[in-house]
């Protein structure tokens, strides 16, 4: 929520009317402004349940939306597919620079990806969002990432909602922006 509101101030959601930041890493955090204001209670997009009968989260439901398309969710699948727990976020990225390695985690990144646009386009439709930013450590993958997610965007959004949310765009403070937003409140 820090972050989102970082992004508010200085950021990427600075001239949004209804935006919506969801920060995504170990988990989604949510921030939503409706009118240029913080509905300080809408913060845990994370726990939408977007599977039915689908992976056992954290919170104890089944089927929630960080355990599909949080960053952590995306990172053990693929320390999975080449069998190495261990592999840490830097490491999975240096892996993933060869072409043969990027072949093999394709349909986890597609999956994933799948599973990230859905949140963000019911987010976006429920919001009447105009602006929608990702965060967190997402931000560390987004070369990777982001061009794949904006083309999913775009097959599943209507018409209409890509009229209404014309700009989808990375967070501008990177992994930092929690620290700028904290001392902001
Ligand atoms: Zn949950």
């Amino acid at each position: 929520m820090c972050a989102g509101l970082a992004e508010k101030v200085y950021g990427n959601l600075k001239e949004s009317r209804n935006g919506v930041f969801l920060g995504i890493g170990t988990g989604i955090g949510t921030a939503v402004f409706i009118d240029g204001k913080l509905m300080e209670e809408v913060r845990s997009a994370g726990h939408m349940i977007i599977e039915k009968n689908g992976r056992k989260c954290n919170c104890k439901k089944n089927g929630c939306y960080e355990a599909y398309a949080s960053m952590k969710a995306l990172k053990d699948s693929i320390r999975k597919e080449f069998n190495v727990e261990s592999l840490r976020s830097e490491e999975i990225l240096e892996l993933l620079k060869d072409k043969e390695n990027l072949n093999r985690v394709d349909r986890i990144l597609k999956e994933y990806i799948e599973y990230l646009a859905i949140g963000i386009s019911n987010m976006a439709r429920l919001c009447s969002a105009d602006t929608v930013v990702i965060g967190g450590s997402f931000v560390h993958y987004k070369d990777l990432l982001f061009e794949r997610l904006q083309k999913e965007l775009d097959r599943i959004m209507s018409d209409f909602e890509k009229e209404q949310t014309r700009i989808i765009k990375i967070a501008k403070f990177s992994n930092d922006a929690g620290i700028i937003g904290a001392t902001l409140i």
